[in-house]
């Protein structure tokens, strides 16, 4: 089946003359995969998963991507004055639904995210996990196949994000999605993705295939040597 998401020989900059801030990228998704991207922060992460989402358009090269995705935030983004059904609501009219359906994918993304007890309270009502569950029900609610992540859970406690993984895996189980997700944590990587993407100064340097079986966990000493060869490529030469 084609890859949903292709990058060939992409480059992309904010300025003319330009100064590439995406420097010739290239990457193909496979569907149902789930794929993290790694790297320092101003590598050029989040301007990657723009391109991806269709809000920037490359200077140069090609992209394929779906005309539709599905996307999660780290700062939430979510509607103040509407309440969690609300905004999970939203996002489904948007993609020209009909009634009955928004109800039905609603309930469905509530309940998948835990959070059918909170439809009536607003974003204000909720802890910081509870909203990026309401960001990720949102995204899922357009029912597109993709769905992008930009370090959805950097801005959370760490008992916090263990819960979000657990959900966001039982999710990309339960609806077969392919994942982008962009991370600055290693073990965040290795615990949930099939492929890592480390990116450096613009450029994609590696990918590492995550070849341990599921459930992972980080006691295990293959998933430390996953995390250690990935901080190896992050880390500039003596
Ligand atoms: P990351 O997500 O890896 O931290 P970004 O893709 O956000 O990196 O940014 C990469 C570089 O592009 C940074 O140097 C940033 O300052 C620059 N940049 C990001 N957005 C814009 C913009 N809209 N205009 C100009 N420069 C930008
Ligand atoms: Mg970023």
């Amino acid at each position: 089946m084609a890859a949903p998401v292709q990058l060939i020989h992409v480059f992309k900059s904010y300025v003319d003359p330009p100064v590439y801030i995406v420097d010739d990228f290239s990457l193909s998704i496979n569907e149902n995969e789930f794929f993290c991207l790694v790297g320092p922060s101003g590598c050029g992460k989040s301007t990657v998963l723009k391109l991806i989402a269709g809000i920037l358009t490359p200077t140069k090269g090609e992209l394929v991507r779906p005309a539709r995705v599905g996307m999660v935030f780290q700062s939430y983004a979510l509607l103040p004055w509407l309440t969690v059904q609300g905004n999970i609501e939203f996002a489904a009219r948007m993609q020209g639904f009909d009634s009955d359906k928004v109800d039905a994918v609603t309930q469905r993304y509530l309940k998948m995210v835990h959070l059918e007890g909170y439809a009536a309270r607003y974003p204000r009502e909720l802890s910081g996990g509870q909203r990026q569950r309401v960001g990720i029900a949102r995204a899922l609610a357009i029912e597109e196949e993709v769905l992008l992540l930009d370090e959805p859970f950097s801005a959370l406690d760490p008992v916090i994000v263990d819960e979000l993984h657990q959900n966001l895996l039982e999710i990309w189980k339960a609806t077969n999605k392919t994942i982008i997700m962009i991370s600055h944590h290693f073990e965040e990587a290795v615990l949930l993705a099939d492929r890592i993407g480390v990116m450096c100064d613009g450029a994609l340097k590696e990918i590492i295939d995550v070849s341990l079986p599921r459930p992972r966990t980080e006691e295990q000493a293959p998933f430390m040597l996953e995390v250690k060869k990935l901080r190896s490529c992050l880390t500039p030469a003596p």
